[in-house]
């Protein structure tokens, strides 16, 4: 793993679908000046495009379920590398949804050192998970529907979460790179729980 003092920080944030990660990663990037990538929204832009490999892939993201470890690797490795290039001193990057298996999280440091990013950790939001059904649902009924934010899906999504996402939790921690917050309140005060450990844990000023 590169640590020198060129490479740009980065962490990753966990925690079930409907926790609120897209809101907390809003924060990270509008008031920390991180870049935010998030796995999802690369693979629904490569399919708007009618990416060969997201086609292919568009009925497992319909049921719920997760696309091959490689392709989406891929998919993020190419979009970092993008939007890297066309910053400007990013004082970190976040990962968002992005490694959603242990053995994407295996993969995962090659590939930042390829670009001269070092993980630093993975931002864990806890909140429980009867909370989540009915959040998910409420985005499904308003602006931000999303094709696999029906009831079914949405009960595939978690189960799919706690079988091969929630493993990192233990994942990071026996790393010692697990930082935890309670993901319930607010989102400001969310925020607040979190800004202060990216600080330290990244080094910023
Ligand atoms: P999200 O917007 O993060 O909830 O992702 C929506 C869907 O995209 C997921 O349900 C998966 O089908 C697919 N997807 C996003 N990120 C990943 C990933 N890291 N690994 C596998 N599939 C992913």
């Amino acid at each position: 793993m590169t640590t020198d003092s060129q490479s740009i920080p980065a962490f990753s944030i966990l925690g079930p679908p409907g926790c609120g990660k897209g809101t907390q990663a809003e924060f990270i990037k509008t008031e920390l000046g991180f870049l935010h990538v998030s796995s999802g929204d690369i693979f629904r832009g490569a399919l708007a495009r009618g990416d060969e490999n997201a086609i292919a892939a568009q009925d497992i993201m319909q049921r719920g379920e997760l696309v091959p470890d490689e392709i989406i690797k891929k998919m993020v490795h190419d979009e970092l590398q993008t939007i890297l290039l066309a910053s400007k001193d990013p004082q970190g990057v976040l990962l968002d949804g992005f490694p959603r298996t242990v053995g994407q999280a295996e993969m995962m440091d090659d590939l930042l050192s390829d670009l001269k990013l070092h993980f630093v950790g993975m931002l864990n939001l806890e909140v429980p998970e009867s909370e989540l059904v009915d959040r998910l649902l409420k985005r499904g009924q308003g602006v931000e529907k999303r094709p696999d934010d029906n009831e079914d899906v949405i009960r595939e999504r978690m189960r799919v979460w706690r079988e091969k996402t929630f493993p990192l939790e233990k994942y990071y921690q026996n790393h010692n790179q697990l930082y935890s917050i309670e993901g319930m309140g607010a989102p400001e005060e969310v925020f607040s729980l979190l800004k202060p450990i990216i600080i330290e844990k990244a080094n910023l000023s």
